[in-house]
């Protein structure tokens, strides 16, 4: 039986380029997606007319009730949970602190913190030994900017990914005798649609003379790390983060 990985946000940018390649290294894909239903379907299409399993299943991961759906109609079309990768996040327009919404704050912190917290405890009950599982990996789609904290940009955000790299030191302790790894990638400035969203699509030209590799990653070179560590490849790792930044 193949194993079975969830990838939230895999509709697009790094969410989709990690089910797809999840999916060539023999992995089942639920490729979960919120509103891109078209998007979502070509990626399974994809993955399907290269001899993998996915299918597609839409859930608003800041939703506990969705995210419930999500886990149950996964382990009903493949029979078990190995992976999670909580990839689904967002960002707003860029700007100070004093100017942003106290709406916008939380709509950032329930797209990208409490979405993975739902998702985990969900994962928990299907991959615990304690719960009759098979143990597993969960991997956390972290940022560069937990780090650097996007000061005049979105500093909201970065604040979201330093909570996303606390649950990842937490969980990765908590759930080790529960024979679940828990670890974490800090992508840098990667080419997707989430610049759009902060007003600035093609925010990497501006700022690749400060990257120490000059240029921006592709989601495929995220992918790859995230790939490794949701596989036994990297069985005796957890808590432990991988930079995919070009050294920044
Ligand atoms: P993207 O191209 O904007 O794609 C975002 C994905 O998340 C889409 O598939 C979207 O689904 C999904 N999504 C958003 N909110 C959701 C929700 N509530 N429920 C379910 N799915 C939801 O973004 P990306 O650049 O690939 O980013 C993926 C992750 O990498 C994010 O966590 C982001 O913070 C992180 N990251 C990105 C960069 C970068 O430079 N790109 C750098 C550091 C970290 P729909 O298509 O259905 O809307």
């Amino acid at each position: 039986m193949s194993k079975v990985m969830i990838v939230t946000g895999a509709s697009r940018g790094i969410g989709a380029a990690t089910a797809k390649l999840a999916a060539s290294k023999g992995f089942a894909v639920c490729v979960n997606y919120k509103s891109h239903a078209k998007e979502a379907q070509a990626v399974v299409d994809e993955i399907q007319n290269n001899g993998g399993s996915a299918i597609a299943i839409k859930a608003d991961v800041t939703i506990a009730d969705e995210v419930n759906h999500l886990f149950t109609e996964t382990v009903k079309a493949f029979g078990r949970l190995d992976a999670l990768v909580n990839n689904a996040g967002i960002l707003e327009t860029q700007m100070r602190l004093e100017d942003m919404s106290s709406e916008r704050i939380q709509r950032i912190f329930n797209a990208n913190v409490f979405s993975t917290i739902h998702c985990i405890q969900a994962a928990i009950k299907f991959m615990s030994i304690r719960y009759k599982g098979f143990g597993g990996s969960i991997v956390n789609v972290s940022s560069v900017a937990s780090r650097l904290g996007s000061p005049n940009e979105y500093v909201d955000y970065a604040a979201s990914k330093g909570a996303i790299d606390t649950l990842t030191i937490g969980l990765a302790k908590e759930l080790a005798m529960d024979g679940i790894r828990v670890n974490a990638v800090r992508p840098g400035y990667i080419y997707t649609d989430i610049h759009a969203s902060g007003g600035e699509p093609n925010r990497i030209e501006r700022v690749k003379q400060f990257i120490p590799m000059q240029r921006g990653g592709t989601a495929a070179e995220v992918a790859s790390a995230i790939v490794w560590l949701a596989s036994d490849e990297s069985s005796y790792t957890s808590g432990s983060f991988i930079e995919v930044a070009g050294g920044n």
